[in-house]
């Protein structure tokens, strides 16, 4: 599996985990202020004047020029799949895990009562558990949450897409970044 690179911002704030290929362009551009950490992989680069061949070392944390301290952070988007990293895949209501296909995003406050579709009113429900709740609260449809809904923080929102970029790569056979990577390391 290929690793992924950290890149943070002038400040060494997180700002994304991006690909090797993605990293070696920033090297490429000159846009790497500074780095951190074991070197991932060294790619080589043309031939000097001199015979030699240049060489890239990658190292797991790069800082990008120009990328303003915190600039780049927002509340991440509501999505499905960030949505059950949170949760772990757990029911907020029976407290079991499920496969991805049973689970469902339940408001807690109905949207129809005047809920939001917000991280603070979402959470994963089983479909069992979701229909059952149907359009009440859980104190009227008397189903108490096992775990208070939080929008994830900075951090927690890289290490939730790092989680789910590994799994979107170890379940689906890759060819075309597989091919990508080959023509970067020929
Ligand atoms: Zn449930």
């Amino acid at each position: 599996m290929e690793p992924l690179v950290l890149t943070v911002d002038m400040a060494g704030l997180p700002q994304a985990w991006v690909a090797l290929e993605d990293a070696i362009i920033y090297h490429a551009k000159q846009l790497v202020a500074w780095s951190l950490g074991d070197v991932v992989r060294e790619f080589r680069g043309g031939w000097q004047r001199n015979g030699t061949r240049s060489r890239i070392a990658t190292k797991s944390i790069l800082a990008i020029k120009g990328t303003i301290p915190g600039g780049h952070f927002h509340t991440p988007g509501l999505t499905n799949a960030l949505l059950f990293a949170r949760d772990r895949q757990l029911c907020a209501y029976c407290g079991l895990r499920f496969q991805l296909r049973d689970l469902s995003r339940d408001h807690v406050i109905p949207v129809s009562r005047g809920g939001r579709d917000v991280w603070t009113n979402s959470v994963t429900a089983c479909r069992r558990c979701n229909t059952k709740k149907a359009n009440r609260s859980p104190e009227i449809a008397s189903m108490p949450l096992l775990y208070v809904p939080y929008v994830p923080n900075r951090h927690e929102h890289f290490i939730l897409r790092n989680r789910r970029i590994l799994a979107r790569r170890r379940a689906a056979n890759e060819p075309s970044l597989r091919r990508r990577g080959a023509l970067l390391t020929r």
